[in-house]
């Protein structure tokens, strides 16, 4: 039955080609896709498949029922693009100015809509249903994903399977983890407020600018003398602002910066003792702070059964030449909330073409991908579906 199903999407490659150029032309910002899931959901109902639209806003749900009865497996894709200036030279290159295809998510669509053709025409030998989950909003917190779920996108499902594109890693290469694979993506914002003066008259002024900056050090020893060195976090500040001229001292400085965690019990830490460096700073200084804490993506945690199933189904797929037990990333994805919910795993399928000696990474206006990673996409999502679906 696998042999089978590979052969149908070797048959189908070109389609899936076709259909990724004409969504890397159209791309559609975060909350903004229109065109996209009228394309998808038009797609699977030509394929005759049951077609949930505006699922949680602006996501489609399209369910293909086997011939026998079994279990319910779920895959996602997700469909947005992002607001970046497409700046490679190819006939398929964005005709949106602005926008662009710069992450893989319309590699992830075509991928899962040719795996669709093709579970169709072996439908009535699948013992259970498959669910395409095509989610809007991957990029811009706080996601699709989240009200997808809301709106009953996991309902009866009993395994959930995605992949990621990534530019970076050579074609033929899937890399899966048991456990954190992707980070908590938090930001947090902290405006101190002082009492600007004659930059003459340090001593009549209370100095904004000597606080943020005594905050951008110390909030440096959270992660070193705060958490288990034997566990991870990252704490960056991207921005420091308090502009002002060379003879005034600053009434005001705002910084702005990130947390990435992997635990929970040490992202819920982090906001708390945020709160005290800056109370502590700011008494010392004899100012005020304001401090807001944003919690965005959860991490992605994988199940061990099922990212082992999956390794399992990887290892069918022609063309697979490297199982890698991978290193979590920093980065984030509300892959995450699926995994709150329903067992299942997160991977990664290389996509970098291999006469490419420089890949642009993911959300660079040069990214692209070699196209036969959709192929591999396609076929691993699929080896382990049949598994699940075999009877
Ligand atoms: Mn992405």
């Amino acid at each position: 039955m696998k042999e089978h199903l590979f052969q149908q999407l070797d048959s189908i490659y070109e389609e899936i080609v076709e259909i990724r150029r004409y969504l890397h032309q159209h791309p559609e910002l975060s909350f903004e896709e229109v065109e996209t899931p009228a394309y998808i959901a038009n797609y699977h109902q030509k394929l005759g498949h049951d077609v949930r639209t505006q699922v949680g806003g602006r996501g489609v749900v399209a369910t293909l029922k086997g011939g026998k009865p079994g279990p319910t497996v779920a895959l996602r894709a997700d469909f947005d693009a992002l607001p970046i200036q497409d700046e490679k030279d190819v006939p398929y290159k964005s005709k949106v100015d602005g926008v662009m295809h710069a992450c893989g998510h319309d590699g992830h669509t075509a991928s899962l809509l040719g795996l669709a053709t093709v579970l169709n025409q072996m439908k009535e030998q699948l013992a259970g249903t498959v669910v395409f989950i095509h989610q809007h909003a991957e990029e811009y917190a706080p996601g699709g994903a989240i009200e997808m779920i809301n709106d009953g996108c996991l309902e009866g499902v009993d395994v959930i399977f995605g992949t990621h594109l990534w530019a970076t890693e050579p074609l033929g290469k899937i890399q899966y983890r048991v456990g954190p694979v992707m980070a908590a993506v938090d930001r947090f914002e902290i405006e101190i407020i002082g009492h600007g003066g004659h930059g003459a008259e340090p001593h009549l002024t209370k100095d904004a600018i000597v606080t943020a900056s005594q905050l951008v050090v110390h909030l440096q020893q959270l992660v070193s003398r705060r958490v288990n060195p034997l566990q991870s976090a990252v704490l960056s500040i991207g921005s420091f602002d308090a502009r002002n001229a060379f003879n005034v001292i600053a009434n005001s400085a705002k910084l702005v910066g990130t947390v990435r965690t992997f635990d929970e019990s040490i992202r819920d830490h982090f906001e708390e003792e945020i709160k005290r460096v800056i109370d502590g700073t700011c008494i010392a200084n004899q100012v005020t702070a304001n401090y807001d804490y944003f919690r965005g993506y959860p991490a992605v945690v994988n199940h061990e059964y099922e990212t082992n199933q999956l390794v399992k189904a990887a290892n069918d797929v022609p063309g697979v030449n490297t199982l890698e037990d991978m290193e979590p990333k920093m980065g984030g994805e509300d892959f995450a909330y699926y995994l709150q919910h329903v067992k299942g795993s997160f991977f990664f399928t290389g996509a970098k073409h291999p006469d490419w000696d420089v890949s642009y990474p993911h959300h660079h206006p040069k990214f692209d991908i070699d196209e036969r990673s959709l192929l591999l996409a396609a076929k691993t999502l699929g080896s382990a579906t049949l598994d699940y679906l075999k009877g």
